[in-house]
């Protein structure tokens, strides 16, 4: 191999090299940008579940009460009975649960605050006229920017859940954040993702599942599924995967 070869090898070498920097510049660039957006989108996430496909789904049916009634599907195209009505237990903030879930949410915040870990509840359980209520101020939000009674009904159906078909409304879900004083909601959300289950409570909407849930990820949105919560958390699957299997 003569010198002036070696030469011309290296500036072609140094060309490959320049292109494979710039591409894995653009790659890094790009999911930058993807992970800046779902950021910004969880950052403007309302706290009280949007739904995806609630606009879509116009045809409800009634939720079947289970056996195990922990099981209950509620979305956005199963609706809670008209008759549902648990029995409630007032929280020290005033936020109010099932009964029954009570007991365990308690040891699971015991537990969380042993470890450092501050969590509060920020919604409970909702009446379907509070839903109905949120939904009519954000319809009336809407109009207020200008746009039409059907126009804004259908932009609103896409943040708030229609009522009825919001998990709030059956005492077993809960929204847990962080008391902002002590801990950071990132610390109080990757708790609750690795211990949740071991306490019967389920991440309810997990990331990459809204095509199935109808709802966006929410890292603070929990319910409880008492028994089978770790067979469902270890299973990978939402809870529309998992009852459609079983
Ligand atoms: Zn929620």
């Amino acid at each position: 191999m003569n010198g002036t070869k070696q030469v011309k090898n290296k500036k072609k070498k140094r060309g490959r090299g320049i292109f494979a920097a710039l591409a894995a510049a653009l790659i890094i660039f790009s999911v930058g940008v993807a992970s800046g957006k779902a950021l910004e989108r969880l950052a403007e996430l309302p706290d009280y579940g949007s739904a995806v496909a609630a606009a879509d789904a116009v045809d409800f049916v009634e939720a079947e009460i289970p056996e195990n009634r922990f099981l209950i599907l509620v979305n956005g195209k199963n609706k809670i009975p008209e008759n549902y009505e648990p029995e409630l237990t007032e929280l020290s903030n005033g936020q109010r649960v099932d009964s029954d879930i009570y007991p365990d949410l308690q040891r699971m915040f015991d537990d969380m605050r042993a470890e450092g870990i501050y969590p509060v509840v920020g919604e409970g359980y909702r009446t379907r006229s509070e839903q109905q209520r949120m939904l009519d101020d954000k319809i009336r939000a809407f109009k207020k920017k200008g746009y039409s009674e059907k126009r804004a009904r259908a932009m609103a159906e896409e943040w708030v859940a229609v009522p009825g078909t919001s998990e709030h409304e059956l005492g077993l879900a809960v929204d847990i954040n962080a008391d902002k004083d002590n801990s950071a909601n990132d610390e109080v959300y990757d708790w609750l993702y690795e211990n949740a289950y071991r306490y019967g409570f389920i991440l309810r909407y997990p990331f990459g599942k809204s095509y199935i849930t109808g709802i966006d990820y929410e890292p603070w949105h929990y319910r409880y599924v008492g028994e089978y919560a770790e067979e469902i958390h270890k299973s990978g699957l939402c809870l529309e995967e998992w009852l459609e299997r079983n």
